[in-house]
């Protein structure tokens, strides 16, 4: 335990509320972080971390795997993707099960390995599954920009880009659970920067936090947001100073604003969401998936056995789904909450099955 954490302890008890208070961590990556340190127990009782919809995955909604799965059967495609992606369970299949059955889907690390493929081999479509929040989309838009300049005419992305500020928006206007405060995501602050959440205190009334991803920023963190609770004195605050600035990334900003522009987007759990995607726009555009190909009506439902929706939304925690554990496991997800490495399924389901000692 280094000083910066003990001396967070200190400030936590000074600060212990006196009622329940639910913070979010709007982040999947603080997630992990607080199942695999056991924070969780480390933090007063009054204190209930819930977990948010900050994981990319977990948010692709059937529907765009539905898309996808459908364009696989209707033509003679490849599929680039990330690695989580190809287990995310679609209305009937995922990707995984259609390469399975021969279709050529393949895993990339980058949004270059497609382009580089698309060049390689002109004759055969290339796609790209373009998921993330602000943290990717700028590449996304840089190898776009590649490829309008080089004229490619096999490649496409399938943009399911979304935006964190219109999910946390939808959050605290749906008001299902009650919010007291939020610990932000620190890599996509590290593009936005922190006005985008300046309306977290001015229309909330509640403290809003950026946090690194180290125990000890986690536990400044959620510090940071008691005393401004107990103060109160709501702001947007920035413990992530060593790499989130005020004013984010401009450049990387710059290139998703040439590229893209505001689109609806399809979350898993939260439905259709008003501009909380990106699409690209002209004269970008033909290297639009949805742009370039029609499919036709897609008929997706998400599993209403799986609470994903409700555990992205912080209305509930992962054991509190009767499938978690049982018939919902790492090795057969049900949901993407279970499939992502930063889901909070599969972040309980490795760390938080067993109780923690206090302490
Ligand atoms: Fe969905 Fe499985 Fe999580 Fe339940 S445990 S919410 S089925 S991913």
């Amino acid at each position: 335990m280094n000083e910066l954490f003990s001396q967070a302890l200190r400030t936590l008890e000074k600060y212990e509320p006196q009622e329940t208070i639910n913070i979010m961590e709007v982040c999947g990556t603080h997630t992990m972080a607080i199942s695999r340190n056991g924070l969780r127990q480390k933090l007063g009782p009054n204190i209930n971390l819930v977990s948010g919809p900050g994981c990319p995955v977990c948010v692709t909604a059937a529907y765009d795997i539905d898309w996808l799965i459908e364009l696989v059967k209707q033509c003679h495609i490849k599929v680039f993707t990330f690695g989580d992606m190809v287990r995310v369970p679609g209305t009937r299949s995922s990707l995984a099960e259609q390469k399975s059955m021969g279709k050529d889907i393949s895993i990339c690390y980058s949004p270059a390995d497609a382009l580089d493929y698309a060049l390689a081999n002109p004759t055969k479509e290339v796609l790209f599954v373009a998921i993330g929040f602000e943290t990717t989309a700028p590449l996304t838009a840089v190898i776009v920009k590649q490829a309008f300049k080089k004229n490619v005419k096999n490649f496409s992305v399938l943009t399911i880009h979304k935006l964190v500020p219109p999910a946390l928006k939808l959050l605290l206007q749906d008001g299902q659970v009650q919010l007291d405060g939020l610990l932000c995501p620190g890599h996509v602050s590290a593009i936005i920067g922190l006005k985008p959440y300046a309306f977290i205190p001015r229309d909330y009334g509640i403290p809003c936090v950026v946090s690194g991803f180290e125990p000890s920023d986690i536990m400044v963190s959620v510090a940071m947001i008691l005393k401004q609770q107990k103060e109160g004195k709501p702001q947007v605050q920035n413990q992530y100073k060593r790499v989130v600035k005020q004013e984010g990334n401009p450049l990387a900003v710059q290139r998703m604003v040439e590229v893209f522009e505001k689109s609806d987007a399809h979350w898993r759990g939260l439905g259709k969401l008003p501009e909380s995607g990106l699409a690209l726009k002209d004269p970008y555009r033909r290297f639009d998936a949805r742009y370039k190909f029609t499919v036709g009506a897609i008929d997706s439902k998400e599993n209403p056995a799986c609470e994903c929706g409700d555990v992205l939304k912080g209305v509930k925690k992962p054991p509190q789904c009767k499938l978690f554990g049982k018939g919902c496991t790492p090795q057969k997800p049900i949901g993407p909450c279970m499939v992502s490495s930063e889901g909070a399924c599969a972040a309980y389901y490795k760390y938080e099955r067993m109780p923690f000692q206090k302490g």
